[in-house]
């Protein structure tokens, strides 16, 4: 049975470690350690099982109709997907062509885009970051079909500024999709620039998974000009999103507060732990998101593995550009304490 060449010599994405045992402190995956909004635990309690005996909304008209009010545009720009991972494959898929269509995308970033251009076997043009991974303008001749950003970056921690992000969006000749799955937690996002009425070209993602704290449903969106937001349709599966995925993700959509309540937490435990870490001679990049991506004074890798034999998982991304790095998610304040507990014992 012959196998695509592309996927036989495919490298697939490895995903942060969900470990089986117990008592291990989760600081792998940017998983929100507080629980979603209580009218999440309302709707599934309140969820009709006889319901899943019809297909679930193709368009999500609902979910659709909240996003559109939350970000200020119509539901005609908003688009659903079974994770922000099924949006970025679909897109591919819609704005890539094979085998000569270019994916560009920032180094490092999250390193499913670059999975992604091997699935679809395509062409992809990585655009190395400075070495404090701070913006860097692709060069102005920079050609490719289509572009993903992360902003906040992933694993870095790091936000690009508005009008550097808005003005390459703006010469940019191919589809830009900004993946803001960590924007909840940044001061700035550029949702703007995808409702903005002249944009033609740029779409911005983001995802329940992080800030509202449902990583195990999946649930992302992107929002942008209705032609791109169209061709995503067309090529999507018919019932993409379950009726569990549009009952719960609405349910959540409908308390901001407590989301932004969770957000304030996590803000709070990324001031001190980063404080706590340069103490201890770190350096520790200054994070926009739920995660810090940080040095230590000594090597990365050893450390990570110390802290996984003390059952403290963080990530490691080895590699020239990252090998230095921990990628550390915040979780709740006793498990940073019983971190920086760890951390102390082996000094
Ligand atoms: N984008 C970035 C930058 C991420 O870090 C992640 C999480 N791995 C995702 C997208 C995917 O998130 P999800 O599929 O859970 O919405």
């Amino acid at each position: 049975m012959p196998i695509c060449r592309n996927v036989e010599a495919l490298a697939g994405y490895v995903p942060g470690e969900q470990p089986k045992e117990s008592g291990i402190i989760k600081l792998n995956t940017n998983e929100n350690p507080y629980p979603p909004s209580p009218l999440v635990g309302e709707a599934l309690r309140d969820f009709d099982y006889r319901k899943l005996r019809l297909y679930s909304d193709p368009v999500y008209v609902a979910c659709r109709q909240r996003i559109a009010e939350i970000n200020g545009c119509r539901p005609e720009n908003v688009f659903v997907g079974n994770g922000s991972d099924e949006v970025l494959a679909l897109f591919t898929r819609a704005f890539v062509e094979t085998p000569d269509g270019t994916i560009g995308f920032f180094d490092p970033t999250y390193s499913l885009y670059s999975v992604l251009a091997d699935i679809r076997d395509c062409q992809k043009r990585a655009i190395p970051l400075p070495d404090d991974f701070s913006w860097v303008a692709p060069p102005p001749d920079f050609e490719a079909s289509a572009f993903l950003l992360t902003n906040p970056n992933a694993p870095t921690s790091v936000q690009y500024p508005h009008e550097e992000v808005r003005a390459f969006c703006r010469r940019f000749p191919g589809i830009v999709l900004i993946d803001e799955a960590y924007a909840d937690f940044a001061e700035t996002n550029c949702m703007d620039i995808a409702t903005d009425s002249e944009n033609t070209n740029t779409l911005v993602m983001r995802t329940l998974s992080k800030s509202f704290s449902l990583a195990g449903l999946r649930f992302g969106y992107c929002v942008g000009p209705e032609r791109l937001i169209d061709a995503l349709f067309k090529i999507k599966d018919s019932y993409n999103m379950d009726w569990f995925s549009q009952t719960l993700g609405l349910a959540a959509l409908n308390d901001l507060p407590s989301m932004r309540a969770n957000v304030q937490k996590i803000h709070a435990t990324r001031s001190r732990i980063t404080d706590a870490l340069r103490q201890r001679g770190w350096k520790v990049l200054d994070s926009q998101t739920n995660f810090l991506f940080a040095a230590p004074p000594c090597d990365a890798k050893t450390l990570f593995e110390y802290l996984k034999a003390n059952k403290i998982f963080v990530r490691y991304f080895p590699g020239p550009r990252t090998g230095k790095f921990l990628r550390i998610t915040m979780g709740t304040d006793d498990q940073m304490d019983r971190f920086l507990a760890v951390l102390d014992s082996r000094e």
